[in-house]
């Protein structure tokens, strides 16, 4: 059920159907490589939401875009909006969605760049008591079923390379360019920074120093029947996380006691 999609009238009762819970896709508009559009992360996470919510009914707020991606600033058409922005227009935005009755929020998050953030904004959950609870599932990050893990061909794949080359060949596949897909290395890192990040050392222009065009991996071997299935197993992980999270009573209980000793 998209939100945009319904009528007022309709609301309390996907509210209902949704068992008060509300997936809201974060990606963000950046550049990716020369043969993908700048929307691929809003794509990917409208459809993975789309086919979770198939499985595991759930209200799917509209797109939010507005996110981490100050990295990009450098190369046209990216959107980097101000970072204490973000997490005012986020906090806003989950307490309007909570006002509306659906009092748990999952955080479907499809844009690399957002992996400190989604955990941080989980964290300040607790600066002040609120009647709804922020889950952050990955399912992303979870194992893949093992036929679909074993069909990627390329080792090195961060970024519009051929997982995120695939899935928009599976649900968009006339915004795919591949006379645009380069023939040489260009999506391999340059390390410049290698010695830092060799000793794990974190810093905020290493993806700028590793891939300055916004492509990391190679997207040749990409198919859309790779995508395909990519997303018919994401989308099950993310359902049995919907599950899980419909069937707990916890976070929220805990929530309050935690609150109720703050003062
Ligand atoms: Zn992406």
């Amino acid at each position: 059920m998209r939100w945009e999609d319904l009528t007022g009238d309709e609301f309390p009762e996907a509210v209902k159907q949704a068992e008060s819970v509300c997936l809201l896709p974060l990606s963000c508009i950046e550049r990716h490589g020369h043969h993908l559009p700048l929307g691929t992360d809003m794509f990917i996470g409208r459809e993975l939401c789309r086919r979770a919510a198939q499985l595991e009914p759930a209200v799917i707020f509209p797109d939010f875009f507005f996110t981490q991606i100050l990295e990009a600033r450098h190369v046209p058409g990216v959107v980097g909006i101000e970072p204490e922005l973000i997490i005012r227009l986020l906090e806003n935005t989950c307490r309007e969605i909570a006002r509306n009755g659906l009092k748990k929020i999952v955080i479907v998050n499809t844009h690399g760049g957002n992996d400190h953030l989604i955990h941080y904004f989980a964290q300040i959950q607790l600066a002040s008591r609120r009647d709804y609870v922020v889950y952050v599932p990955q399912p992303a990050y979870q194992a893949e079923e093992s036929s679909t893990a074993a069909q990627w061909e390329t080792a090195i794949d961060g970024h519009a390379g051929e997982r995120e080359t695939s899935m928009i060949l599976a649900i968009r596949p006339e915004l795919v360019r591949p006379g645009s897909l380069p023939a040489d290395d260009e999506g391999m890192p340059l390390g410049r920074l290698k010695p830092l990040r060799d000793q794990d050392t974190d810093l905020g222009i290493w993806w700028y120093a590793d891939h300055p065009t916004h492509y990391c991996g190679d997207g040749r071997p990409a198919t859309a029947q790779k995508g395909e299935a990519w997303f018919t197993d994401r989308s099950r992980t993310l359902a049995k996380a919907i599950r899980t999270i419909k069937d707990d009573k916890e976070a929220r209980r805990l929530q309050d006691e935690f609150f109720g000793k703050v003062g």
